[in-house]
């Protein structure tokens, strides 16, 4: 079969590959010591759990609106309002299926044939394959360890041309965990707002896990003509451990809302019905079981960052958010897929290679997993590092 322009360049997801396949060597009966998925290793809150089991009992069982249910639009408005200081109301949000489908309905309803999409690198794979899927041109902007992997306003102004439509942010990021301080988000938004065919949209996934005090700015809370070229992404599966329930969100202006909402129509309909009861439960109640997994994610991150600067000819930044540290293998000669092919070989130790990420001198590790396989893992890593260097 001809199979299309549009699919054919495209990538499939090496993070899903090779966390997938970890999982089957752990199922094979092989200690596979995984640092793949960014997917916490807690079970969702027993709260979240029992809003869900009630849905069930009480029949919510059945297709909702497209664009989500009221009671769950309404509370992240609020819960953008209040806590981000985004103005919006219960009809500028799209409850999607995850913070990966709300982007997905975001291209697709703004990108098209000629249009360009800055996005910095290293930078979260899925998002060049989603501008080619909507048929439009990533235009990739590299950062190094140098600036904590951020871009700089520079950096953004010369990128941008007459074709540029959308910028992506994601603070903090997903791989290297580096987190825009106000000061930074504030330079960018002025860049932004000295072209009037550009917009931004924020991916702030991972806003909640920060670390040593670090605040997270919406770039649309920075003043209101800024609020009007952004676009927000965001959802339940990092903050709440809630990644199989499939429930995210996207926040924007009413006439690209009503689009996507329009094409969710036609392709997903509603995300599942009564995992939204739970989404409600998330952002209803008090907000410890957030507070106590980021807890443990700041223990794991000082041991992780501690072993990886210990081992010779690895180094890493230390991150101030998220649950990932990308990792400098320079030194090691090799290059990022050929590192974790033989790390995972000789060691059993799974991580994904940075050129899924745009930097094949780097590795991620995500240590949302228990603190004895951060510990064996270290160990692992420290051993084969050593024939290498
Ligand atoms: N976003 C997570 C990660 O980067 C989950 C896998 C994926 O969707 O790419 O590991």
């Amino acid at each position: 079969m001809q199979l299309t322009q549009r699919v054919s360049q495209v990538v499939p997801s090496i993070t899903l590959e090779i966390t997938a396949k970890a999982k089957a060597m752990r199922a094979e009966g092989i200690d596979v010591l995984s640092f793949t998925a960014g997917e916490p290793d807690f079970a969702t809150p027993p709260h979240i759990v029992e809003a869900a089991k009630l849905a069930l009992d009480e029949g919510k069982t059945r297709y909702g609106p497209a664009a989500g249910e009221p009671a769950l639009r309404q509370a992240i408005a609020k819960k953008l309002r209040e806590k981000n200081n985004l103005l919006y109301e219960a009809a500028n949000v799209l409850v999607t299926n995850g913070g990966k489908h709300s982007l997905f309905n975001l291209m697709l309803a703004m990108i098209e044939q000629g249009d360009e999409v800055i996005i910095p690198a290293p930078y979260w794979l899925s998002y060049p394959e989603m501008v080619r899927l909507a048929e439009g041109t990533p235009v990739i902007v590299n950062t190094t360890a140098a600036t904590d992997y951020k871009i700089t306003p520079e950096q953004l102004r010369q990128a941008i041309t007459p074709k540029s439509k959308l910028f992506v942010l994601n603070s903090p990021s997903n791989p290297t965990g580096a987190v825009y301080t106000p000061g930074e988000i504030r330079a960018l938004a002025e860049v932004i707002l000295e072209y009037d065919h550009l917009y931004v949209v924020s991916d702030e996934i991972y806003e909640r896990i920060l670390y040593d005090g670090t605040e997270h700015l919406s770039i649309g809370a920075v003043n209101d003509e800024i609020f009007r070229r952004t676009i927000i992404s965001n959802g339940f599966a990092k903050s709440y451990s809630m990644t199989g329930w499939r429930v995210g969100y996207l926040a924007g202006e009413l006439p690209l809302i009503k689009a996507c909402s329009t094409i969710q129509g036609h392709s997903t309909s509603n995300v599942c019905t009564f995992a939204q009861y739970g989404a409600i439960a998330a952002l209803e109640n008090p907000q410890t079981c957030v507070e106590t997994m980021v807890k443990a994610f700041t223990a794991r991150r000082q041991v992780m960052v501690e072993g990886i600067n210990q081992i010779a000819g690895l180094s890493c930044p230390n991150p101030k958010g998220a649950f990932y540290v990308f990792v400098d293998i320079t030194k090691t000669g090799l290059n990022s897929l050929e590192f974790s092919a033989q790390l995972l070989e000789s060691q059993q130790v799974a991580v994904i290679p940075g050129v899924a990420f745009g930097a094949d001198d780097c590795v991620r590790f995500s240590y949302a997993t228990d603190m004895d396989t951060i510990k064996r893992g270290l160990a692992k890593l420290g051993q084969f590092v050593s024939t290498l260097v």
